[in-house]
């Protein structure tokens, strides 16, 4: 499958307001992204997608929306105070740190810089160890602060309130925990654009279920995701790959881990993790706190830690994955046409309106009245800020499905033309029938 240059998404991310660096004016912020005006509502649809299929439309999970700063405890008891650390060898050259992962090693303890190509032996580098997360304090008088911390993902506010959801809505086994949020890594490894960042978003469940029933649903879960992300917003099936892990690279209390990855240009690439816990974080945080986390089986009157199924995907990825997918270059009448041939559940305009001529007051008039008349039934834009070829090309670049031309015949005909991005087939539809015709595209 053909798949998008990163400088190409990023130069349109740029230019038609999907991405821009953070805090911009003042020279940006290392690896941290702000979404624009389409950033925003094409994220915010790929967020609903998954809200709407396992929150909305199930009766198994239940959602929360807990705290980014959390209990220095919570992260003595997951392990990440600990472990959650990346190998770090520094460059005397050029000073840069890289993951030691990332390296190639050219005879045993020696590495070679990729930045400035001298030679890095670990003999004389040290190998580091660099924690991941964001420490912060909380308190205003100096020697009482409370060391806190921005959680590195948001599961931990799932399995910390294990026992207020069950207790509170009184679920049978086998029930999940969904919630969408933000999370904060100090990552050593900051290229690819919004691929890898310090701050980012996750859409990750906790789908808790009896120990013995924990392969079949690991291989639900599997089949599950990976469904998700070709029917539900429209990424190509054959961009889309599983990634067993192997044993070796399996965390200690882990059963199995599968990556779903994308084939971006730079590689195959980790788009989310589907992970069989065992009841490691239950057990943990249950130790750690004191407190009973275990559930209650009252047919068989026993007490256990359920275990953990834990489906952990990247928002921002997802939407880097979705860029890369619909990118398209077409040649059209000798000329470069950029679209983006996105899902149209997840294109951040359906409809654009446009006056043919923004001179004709009348024909302004009815296009203005054709957009007032759609603008409940979805997401319409209206534009008469360039021609027509102008604005064509900008709804095709931003993947709006279909545009509607008001032209001086439209005042005598009561006609339209409604133009299809994908195919640029064009229709003449009466405008009292726009919402039925939309109706039956959507
Ligand atoms: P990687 O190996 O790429 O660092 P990970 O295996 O540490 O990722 P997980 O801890 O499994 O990632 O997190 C689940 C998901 O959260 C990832 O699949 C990814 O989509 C997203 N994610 C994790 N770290 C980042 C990051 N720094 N920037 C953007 N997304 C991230």
């Amino acid at each position: 499958m053909k798949t998008a240059k990163l400088s190409d998404i990023v130069s349109l991310c740029a230019r038609r307001g999907f991405v821009f660096p953070s805090c911009q004016i003042y020279g940006g912020l290392a690896s941290i992204w702000d979404y624009g005006p389409l950033g925003a509502v094409l994220k915010k649809n790929i967020k609903d997608a998954w809200w709407k299929t396992y929150v909305e439309f199930r009766n198994d999970i239940l959602a929360v929306d807990t705290s980014l700063i959390m209990n220095e405890e919570v992260f003595a008891a997951s392990g990440h105070l600990s472990g959650f650390n990346d190998t770090l060898l520094e460059c005397k050259q050029c000073r840069r740190r890289f993951k030691i992962e990332h390296l190639e090693e050219v005879e045993e303890g020696v590495y070679k810089c990729p930045e400035c190509a001298s030679l890095i032996d670990t003999k004389n580098n040290p190998v580091r160890q660099f924690n991941l997360m964001l420490k912060t304090h909380l308190g205003v008088v100096e020697n009482s602060l409370q060391t806190a911390y921005l959680r590195p993902e948001t599961a931990q506010g799932m399995f910390v309130n294990f026992a207020n959801v069950l207790n509170t809505t009184h679920k049978k086994l086998p029930f999940g925990i969904a919630q969408i949020g933000k999370s904060f890594r100090n990552e050593v490894t900051t290229k690819s654009f919004i691929f890898r960042t310090r701050e980012f978003e996750q859409m990750e469940i906790e789908f808790f279920v009896q120990p013995g029933k924990a392969p079949e649903f690991y291989e639900y879960w599997k089949q599950e995701r990976m469904r998700w992300y070709v029917e539900e917003i429209g990424i190509n099936e054959e961009n889309l790959k599983f990634r067993e892990h192997a044993k070796e690279e399996l965390a200690h209390y882990a059963k199995a881990c599968v990556d779903v990855e994308y084939n971006f240009s730079f590689g195959w690439k980790e788009l989310e993790g589907i992970a069989s816990r065992g009841d490691f974080d239950l057990s943990r945080h249950a130790e750690f706190s004191g407190k009973d986390l275990r559930y209650y089986d009252d047919r068989k009157k026993e007490r256990f830690f359920p275990y953990v199924i834990e489906p952990s995907a990247g928002v921002d990825r997802t939407f880097l994955a979705v860029l890369n997918d619909a990118y398209c270059e077409e040649e059209v009448n000798g000329r470069k046409r950029v679209v983006l041939k996105l899902n149209k559940k997840i294109a951040p305009y359906k409809i654009a309106v446009f006056p043919l001529l923004k001179n004709r007051p009348e024909i302004v008039e009815l296009a203005k009245k054709i957009y007032e008349d759609l603008k409940y039934t979805r997401k319409v834009v209206y534009d008469d800020t360039a021609a027509i070829g102008k604005l064509y090309r900008r709804q095709d670049e931003i993947g709006t499905p279909f545009c509607i031309t008001v032209d001086v015949d439209s005042l005598s005909d009561g006609k339209v033309t409604v133009r299809d991005r994908d195919t640029m087939q064009q229709q003449r539809v009466s405008i009292g029938g726009l919402k039925e015709y939309f109706q039956d595209k959507f």
